[in-house]
């Protein structure tokens, strides 16, 4: 695992969310909390799952994540199956592509793959590639093998 965002106290979060010039609110604290425990991207329909019953809407849920994205604290990615999925930013990487993905073509399940390091000068090389914004790794998880 490498430097993932640390921030446990709601103190933190806010001075996150501050300093991205939002404004601590409950919604945002708690998709925040929920993006922290989580160890892949995940769907709206996903977080929401847990959020509705703790009282928040699936379209306030869903605005929260959009503002988090537009502050650059979440990144939202479409990993080639037409589903968005969101994940707290890797702060230690300024860029929009901090590590690879793994996605599992039976189940769909998807994995970090922290320790896949982006090779920038390798693909910069070929002439025709401006800009990496994604890696993506496709296979069968253990689960499907
Ligand atoms: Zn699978
Ligand atoms: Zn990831």
């Amino acid at each position: 695992m490498t430097t993932k965002t640390k921030v446990d106290s709601v103190a933190e979060t806010r001075k996150l969310l501050s300093d991205c010039g939002l404004r601590t609110t409950a919604a945002r604290l708690a998709v925040i909390h929920w993006l922290k425990r989580a160890n892949s991207p995940a769907t709206h329909a996903e977080i929401a799952a847990d959020m509705v019953p703790l009282g928040f809407d699936k379209a306030t849920v869903l605005r929260n994540l959009t503002d988090l994205v537009e502050a650059g604290l979440v990144t939202r990615k479409e990993l080639g199956d037409r589903v968005w999925r969101f994940e707290l930013r890797d702060a230690s990487h300024p860029e929009g592509c901090e590590h690879a993905h793994f996605i599992c073509v039976e189940c769909g399940s998807v994995t970090c793959l922290h320790e896949f390091e982006m090779p920038k000068p390798a693909m910069t090389s070929v002439l025709q590639v401006g800009s990496v914004s994604e890696i993506l790794v496709r296979g069968r998880c253990k689960g499907c093998q």
